[in-house]
């Protein structure tokens, strides 16, 4: 499994429609300070589900929407898709290739795609739980945010054990359960 490509439109600083396509291995991003960079991973974190706009360094949901230039207007809706090579199938799903997808209007409304279906929320992050890229995962690490996890409550830490190790899937279906 790996991040195949990103299509970002109205996200951020990404005014228009961009494309980045990303190899298996590692990829680096470089740029000079408030290129965007950053923004990248931000839109990987909320396509993912990300739900706390302070995560993304926003106040309000709003903040993620490109909101003009001395040259551009605004955009009307932020857009995100996240392709990802499933060929391995270490996503428990029958498709080789996946593609989920967000999107924010300026309204509140949103909306959250799988493979071009409308979805919830909750199957999207249901998919990724227990894979490393869940809620609670360690895919993305920020600046500082490792100090975070070492100085971190202990039940945090052990989340992230959890998601490392797949078990929080029955975490949350116990959780689940409990609430009935
Ligand atoms: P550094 O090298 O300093 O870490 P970076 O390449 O990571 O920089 P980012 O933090 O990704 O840069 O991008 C910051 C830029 O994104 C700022 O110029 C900021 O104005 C712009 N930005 C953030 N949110 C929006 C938005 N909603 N609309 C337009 N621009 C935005
Ligand atoms: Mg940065």
């Amino acid at each position: 499994m790996y991040l195949k490509r990103l299509d970002i439109k109205g996200f951020k600083s990404f005014a228009n429609e961009t494309e980045i396509i990303l190899e298996p291995g590692i990829n680096i991003i470089v740029g000079p300070n408030g290129c965007g960079k950053s923004n990248i991973a931000d839109a990987v974190r909320w396509v993912l589900g990300e739900g706390n706009v302070r995560q993304l360094r926003g106040q309000k949901n709003e903040d993620i929407i490109f909101n003009g230039t001395d040259k551009q207007k605004p955009q009307g809706m932020a857009m995100v898709d996240m392709t990802i090579d499933n060929s391995d199938h270490m996503l428990p799903v029958e498709y080789g290739e996946i593609t989920v997808g967000r999107k924010l209007f300026r309204s509140g409304e949103s909306e959250y795609l799988l493979n071009k279906s409308r979805v919830r929320m909750k199957d999207i992050v249901n998919l990724f739980t227990g894979t490393g890229l869940g809620k609670r995962g360690y895919s993305i690490i920020g600046q500082g945010e490792l100090e975070q996890v070492l100085n971190g409550q202990a039940f945090d830490r052990r989340l992230i054990l959890e998601e490392a190790s797949g078990s929080i899937r029955f975490r949350q279906q116990r959780d689940e359960v409990k609430q009935r």
